[in-house]
């Protein structure tokens, strides 16, 4: 079976579905997805275009780098996607995690962008930390900065 997972914007105008799971689940620290997001690190869940359906008609979107478009909700503001090529996968949709109806069920698998992250924002986890994105070359290190 399939699985579908749901999400949506905060006031609820933006709607989406995903089916089936992420190829990858990623914390970003790249500054791009911090000032989308306000936030200090941003995780996202990569889908390819195809898993994704949006319902509603809210959705805005800010072009953040050529070829890269950003969605948020025009209503109520919320950061919703990363959307560009993702290389041999196709167009691909990066949902912000937060955004699902049940985060809990998507596990992140690495960090990317380490070289960018705001120096006090370290997570105690063992995951591998990638200069960009990952599985782009070998990772920097497992684990926070300073163990
Ligand atoms: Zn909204
Ligand atoms: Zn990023």
């Amino acid at each position: 079976m399939t699985e579908t997972r749901t999400g949506g914007c905060m006031c609820g105008a933006v709607r989406f579905e995903a089916k089936g799971d992420p190829f990858d689940v990623t914390h970003c620290h790249c500054h791009s997805c911090r000032k989308h997001n306000g936030a200090a690190v941003v995780t996202l869940a990569g889908y390819k275009a195809g898993q994704v359906a949006f319902g509603g008609t809210g959705r805005k979107f800010h072009n953040s780098s050529p070829g890269v478009r950003r969605a948020f909700c025009g209503d109520c503001g919320t950061p919703l996607t990363w959307e560009g090529d993702g290389g041999e996968l196709g167009p691909i949709v990066e949902l912000h995690i937060s955004a699902f109806d049940e985060p809990d069920t998507l596990r992140p698998t690495a960090h990317a962008f380490d070289v960018e992250r705001i120096s006090w924002m370290e997570v105690a986890d063992d995951l591998p930390r990638y200069e960009g994105f990952p599985g782009v070359g070998a990772p920097l290190r497992h684990g926070p900065a300073g163990s």
